[in-house]
């Protein structure tokens, strides 16, 4: 009878409170886990103190690998776990630029070379002021396995500054664009290291910094992704990582025999990846009802207004919170309403969810919240939207989730499209990159969906987008000697 107790104890608390499983299993993990890893996260916390992102990027990829390393055992004997969360390089810099009032300002500079292995460094530059070193390695290594991912040659980097472009005018943005290219220039190149687009990084800032590096290295090559469609863009790849993210989730439903069309779906952020998430929703027939920004979230019922949206950010640069004097209807709430310690984008109820702003946006409660309200999909636009716990959480209730690396990937993949088209000096139509684009998307999924049934957990693409990336990355190193 006291069994009997225990057993209805236990099962309504896990019922209550699924994280009782979650955290059951994840300190069973780490207990079972290997000292070698152990000694890897030592060595990291040793070696780079306080680079809480990276450490979060770098034990969700590791301990994913556990069932490769016991399996290969030429991966821990060539040291790749140990290689590979080091960096090839890594180049911190000053940028010194004078604002509109003739003040001299200081920010920080950065681009992190991490793993060359499949092809030139290639990963975004981002601009805003929780820039660090850590965030910047996060964001570098998870690039390496997203790259790998899309089976194109291309290896992994990422860059940025703390500079906040919001409030700066058009001149103070040339005039830091120019001063962080003038030292950027000498570490980067078309077959070394070709930087792109990341938050406050678009099409205007790759102009100024695109036109600095034709100036000071004298050569008018693919140095850059994202560039205007006048001078060298490619169609697609301003809508490419939105798109790329419905098509994952396209795929993660179909092979469960689903569709969106008709869902509601809830989306985050209201910048490029955010806008043309929702641009691809309605495509399929869907109805995305929220965006957001750091100040607020709208929920607009009928559907987001996807032409005043872009009007509102991509024209205006206005905040989200003037959206409701065009749409009197839908709802804006400020983030000082939304519930202690949460996002209340994640409230709403929805059939599938797109992350789409920025890292830890969506955390254990907040991925409660989503599935006590019948979510039912989760397709992660931003690099590592959802906390540790609340990733666990989507593995554990075998939802339909798509970590970040594999779902956000159509950004880089049609980077890598734009530089082939420079390269051969052609310019593809929009259907054709849009095409392979949705082809890629098919391919990672399928590569990671077919890795982790490898490994026998069929719905962990956690698992399997790690071990896929991974492995083409490490046998490259392997292949190409101790370098
Ligand atoms: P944008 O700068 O175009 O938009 C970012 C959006 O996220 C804005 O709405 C911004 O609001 C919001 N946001 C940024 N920081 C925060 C924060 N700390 N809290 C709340 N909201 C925030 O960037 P992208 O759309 O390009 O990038 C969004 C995410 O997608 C990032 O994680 C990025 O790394 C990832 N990504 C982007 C790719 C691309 O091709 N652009 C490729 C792959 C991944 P506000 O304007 O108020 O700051």
């Amino acid at each position: 009878v006291y069994f009997l107790y225990v057993l209805y104890i236990l099962f309504t608390y896990y019922i209550k409170n699924r994280l009782f499983l979650v955290e059951y299993i994840s300190i069973l993990k780490k207990g079972i886990y290997m000292p070698y890893l152990e000694e890897v996260f030592n060595y990291l916390n040793r070696t780079s103190p306080a680079q809480t992102e990276f450490y979060q990027a770098a034990e969700e990829v590791l301990y994913s690998l556990q069932p490769l390393l016991d399996k290969y055992p030429k991966y821990r004997k060539h040291k790749i776990i140990e290689r590979i969360v080091e960096p090839e390089r890594q180049i911190m810099f000053r940028v010194n630029w004078l604002d509109d009032n003739g003040e001299i300002q200081v920010n920080k500079g950065f681009r992190i070379e991490f793993n060359s292995a499949l092809g030139p460094y290639k990963g975004g530059l981002r601009f805003h002021p929780s820039v660090n070193a850590g965030v910047i390695k996060f964001l570098g290594f998870e690039q390496i396995f997203k790259n790998a991912l899309t089976g194109l040659q291309i290896g992994g980097g990422k860059g940025g500054s703390d500079f906040d472009p919001k409030g700066k005018s058009d001149n103070e943005i040339m005039r830091f664009c120019q001063a962080f290219m003038s030292e950027l220039f000498r570490h980067i190149g078309a077959n070394t290291d070709v930087p792109a687009g990341d938050i406050g990084v678009g099409a205007r800032e790759i102009g100024y910094m695109f036109g600095m590096y034709k100036k000071l290295a004298n050569k008018y090559e693919g140095v850059l992704t994202g560039k205007s469609l006048k001078w060298g863009g490619s169609l697609v790849r301003t809508e490419a990582t939105g798109y790329g993210c419905v098509y994952f989730a396209k795929n993660m439903l179909a092979a469960r025999g689903e569709t969106l069309e008709g869902k509601r779906c809830v989306v985050s952020g209201s910048g490029n990846v955010a806008i043309y998430t929702i641009e691809k929703l309605y495509h399929m027939g869907a109805l995305p009802i929220t965006c957001s920004d750091s100040k607020g979230m709208i929920l607009d019922e009928e559907g987001i207004d996807l032409l005043l949206l872009k009007d509102l950010k991509e024209n205006q640069r206005a905040r989200l919170s003037e959206y409701i004097k065009y749409r009197p209807k839908a709802q804006y709430t400020p983030i000082e309403k939304y519930p202690e310690g949460r996002n209340a984008v994640w409230s709403v109820p929805c059939y599938a969810a797109f992350p789409s702003a920025t890292q830890n946006e969506l955390n254990l409660e907040d991925a409660k919240a989503l599935l006590a309200n019948g979510c039912k999909c989760v397709s992660e636009g931003a690099n590592m939207p959802s906390t540790a716990k609340a990733v666990d959480l989507f593995v554990e209730t075998k939802i339909a989730y798509g970590p970040g690396k594999a779902a956000n990937a159509g950004g880089v993949a049609t980077s890598q499209l734009e530089m082939a088209q420079n390269a051969s000096m052609l310019s593809w139509t929009f259907e054709e990159v849009d095409a392979k684009l949705e082809q890629i998307m098919k391919n990672i999924f399928q590569s990671a969906s077919s890795t982790a049934a490898e490994f026998g957990q069929p719905t962990n693409l956690v698992l399997g987008a790690n071990i896929a990336g991974f492995r083409k990355v490490a046998d490259a190193m392997i292949e190409q000697g101790l370098v």
